[in-house]
C-alpha cells in the first residue's frame, strides 16, 4: 500500500504535471488525450532525471569529488540529450505516428518502473521498527564495562585491578599485553603523521579536557539549585519531552531521541579505571532511571574525509567534548526542574549508547557497529542523559540499513584490520547483529596512533547532507531496489575503496605547504 507521501509524489509525476499543462494550454482535464498524458508523464520523468543529474554534478564539484563530478557530468549530458530529443519530438508530430507511440509507451513504462524502484515503499523490515527487541533472539547477558577494550587498556600492570581482572579473564591477557606495547589505544597519538602530528595532538589534548572536567560526581549527577518550593514546574510528560529535547537541540545536539531504558543495555559492572567519576572500578552498576535522552552530534565531513589521519581523530574528540557539554548541561537542566538525571558521556557510562539510540528512534545499527542515521549516516557521536523525569519515548525506525548493509559491505572491504564481518548478521549475546572484532580494530588504532574511522569515511551513508544525497537516502530508506542500485552506484561514482583527503588547512596533517 502506498504511504501518503509516496502517493503524493506519484500524483505529482503522473497526474498533476499533465493536468497543469492542460490547463496552461487552455483546455480542461476532461480534454486531456492519452497521447498528451503519456507525453507529459514521460517528459516529467526524463526532465526530473536530468535535473537530478545536474544537481548531483554540481554537488560533486562542490564536494571536491572529482570522479563523481566527471561521471555525474557525463550522466547529466547524456540525460539532457535524451530529454531534449524527447521534447523535440513533440514539435515534429513524431508522437502522432506508430514509432512515436512506441516511444511514449516505453518511456511511460520506464517511468512506472522508476517509481516502483525509487519512490514506492518496498521491503520493510519489521524487526527494525521494534528496535533492539526486534533483534533479540535469546538471553542477553548485561555487558561488563571492564571487558571493553577501552577499560582493559587502562589497566596498569602491578595494580590490584590488573591482577583481579586477568585472574578472571585469562583469555584477554596475552593479547592485551601485546597491544599495550603499542603504547595504548591511540598508540603514540598521531604516530602515522609523525613528524607533523603535533598541531593535531595539541587540538586533541585541548578537546579531551572537557569530558575530564565534567567527570566529577557532582557534574555527572548534578543537583538542582532552583527553589522548587511550589512544586515541580514541569510534570506533564509531553511538555517535559518537548522542553528537554528543545534544550538539547538549542545547546548543540543535532538529533535527539527518547527511550525507556531496556535493562539489557545497562552495564553490569563499572570499568574505566583511569576515570574520575568517583565510583570504584568493578562496582555493580545500578540505575534507577527509567528514561534515556540520547543525543547525536554530526561529525564534520571534511575532517572525517581525512581518516585515518589525525584530523579525523580531532573531529572525534570535538564531538565527544561537545557531547559531554550537552549531556552535562541537560542533566543540570533536568535537576533544576526537580528530577534526578545523570550525564552519560566519554567520562561516565552506565549504559550502552548505540542500542539506546536505536531504541530512541535515531537510526539502526550498521555492519560496522556504528549507529546509522538518515541524516548523517554513521558520521556522528553519541551522548545521553538518563533520568526519572516522565517523558514520552520515541519509536524505533526502519530506514533500510540492514538490507543495504547486506549487499554493500564496503566498510568490511576497506577495513585494514579485517575487523568487520563480511557474512550475514549472526546471534551474539542474544541479539542478531554484525559483530565487530573490537580487539583487532583497536590493535590497528595502536599501530597508526589514531581512531582510524576509515569505515565511517567510506560508508555510502556518510556523504554530506546536500540535496542529491538527501534524496538518495530518502529513496534507499524506503525501497529495496533503490538500495541495490545505489550500493552499486556508490562504488561506480566514488570507488570501492575511496582514498582519504587532506584536512582543512588548520588541521593539515602533512608537511605544511605554506600559502594562506
Ligand atoms: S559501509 Fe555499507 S555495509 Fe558498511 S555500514 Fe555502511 S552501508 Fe553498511
Ligand atoms: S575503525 Fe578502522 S580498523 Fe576499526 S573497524 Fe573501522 S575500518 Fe576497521
Amino acid at each position: 500500500m502506498l504511504s501518503n507521501d509516496g502517493f503524493g509524489m506519484a500524483s505529482s509525476v503522473f497526474f498533476v504535471i499533465p493536468a497543469c499543462y492542460s490547463f496552461a494550454i487552455g483546455r480542461g482535464v476532461e480534454e486531456l488525450d492519452v497521447i498528451t498524458v503519456a507525453f507529459w508523464v514521460g517528459a516529467s520523468v526524463l526532465v526530473c532525471q536530468a535535473l537530478f543529474a545536474l544537481v548531483f554534478f554540481l554537488a560533486a564539484i562542490r564536494e571536491g569529488e572529482r570522479r563523481a563530478a566527471l561521471l555525474g557530468g557525463l550522466q547529466f549530458a547524456g540525460l539532457l540529450c535524451v530529454a531534449a530529443a524527447y521534447l523535440y519530438g513533440s514539435t515534429t508530430g513524431f508522437y502522432e505516428g506508430r514509432a512515436g507511440a512506441w516511444v511514449l509507451l516505453l518511456v511511460f513504462v520506464y517511468g512506472l518502473l522508476a517509481y516502483a524502484a525509487f519512490v514506492m515503499p518496498w521491503g520493510r523490515n519489521r524487526r527494525a521498527v521494534e528496535g533492539t527487541r526486534g533483534h533479540t533472539v535469546g538471553e542477553v547477558a548485561r555487558f561488563d564495562e571492564r571487558e571493553t577494550v577501552f577499560s582493559r587498556e587502562q589497566l596498569q600492570p602491578g595494580t590490584e585491578e590488573y591482577a583481579a581482572f586477568y585472574a578472571e579473564h585469562e583469555e584477554y591477557e596475552a593479547r592485551d599485553t601485546e597491544r599495550r606495547k603499542l603504547r595504548g589505544l591511540a598508540g603514540g597519538p598521531g604516530s602515522m603523521d609523525v613528524p607533523h602530528e603535533k598541531p593535531n595532538r595539541a587540538a586533541m589534548a585541548a578537546q579531551s579536557l572537557l569530558p575530564y572536567l565534567v567527570s566529577t560526581p557532582n557534574r555527572i549527577t548534578p543537583r538542582g539549585f532552583i527553589d522548587l518550593e511550589g512544586g515541580k514546574p514541569v510534570s506533564d510528560a509531553a511538555e517535559a519531552t518537548a522542553r528537554v529535547k528543545g534544550f538539547a537541540r538549542q545547546n548543540g545536539a543535532d538529533l535527539v531521541g527518547v527511550t525507556e531504558i531496556d535493562a539489557n543495555w545497562v552495564y553490569s559492572h563499572r570499568g574505566g579505571a583511569a576515570r574520575r567519576d568517583g565510583e570504584e572500578w568493578g562496582q555493580e552498576v545500578s540505575l534507577d532511571h527509567r528514561y534515556a535522552i540520547v543525543f547525536a552530534t554530526e561529525m564534520d565531513v571534511e575532517m572525517v574525509a581525512a581518516a585515518p589521519h589525525t584530523a579525523s581523530m580531532v573531529e572525534t574528540m570535538r564531538n565527544y567534548a561537545w557531547g559531554s557539554i550537552i549531556s552535562t548541561m541537560t542533566a543540570s537542566y533536568i535537576a533544576n526542574l526537580g528530577y534526578s538525571a545523570t550525564g552519560q558521556h566519554l567520562s561516565h557510562y552506565d549504559v550502552l549508547l548505540v542500542p539506546l539510540a536505536v531504541d530512541a528512534g535515531l537510526g539502526e545499527l550498521g555492519r560496522h557497529g556504528y549507529l546509522m542515521t538518515k541524516e548523517f549516516g554513521p558520521r556522528l557521536r553519541l551522548a545521553a542523559v538518563t533520568t526519572d523525569m516522565p517523558l514520552v519515548p520515541d519509536k524505533p525506525v526502519d530506514i533500510g540499513v540492514k538490507d543495504f548493509c547486506e549487499v554493500c559491505k564496503k566498510c568490511a572491504a576497506c577495513c585494514p584490520s579485517d575487523s568487520i564481518p563480511m557474512g550475514e548478521a549472526a546471534p551474539y549475546n542474544g541479539t542478531l547483529r554484525w559483530k565487530l572484532d573490537a580487539d583487532t580494530c583497536h590493535e590497528f588504532w595502536g599501530k597508526i596512533g589514531s581512531d582510524c574511522n576509515i569505515c565511517m569515511r567510506v560508508c555510502p551513508w556518510s556523504h554530506p547532507g546536500t540535496l542529491p544525497h538527501r534524496l538518495i537516502t530518502e529513496s534507499v530508506s524506503r525501497n529495496k531496489v533503490s538500495r541495490r542500485f545505489f550500493t552499486l552506484m556508490d562504488d561506480v561514482f566514488y570507488g570501492r575503496n575511496p582514498a582519504f583527503k587532506q584536512a582543512p588547512r588548520w588541521a593539515h596533517f602533512g608537511k605544511w605547504d605554506g600559502g594562506e
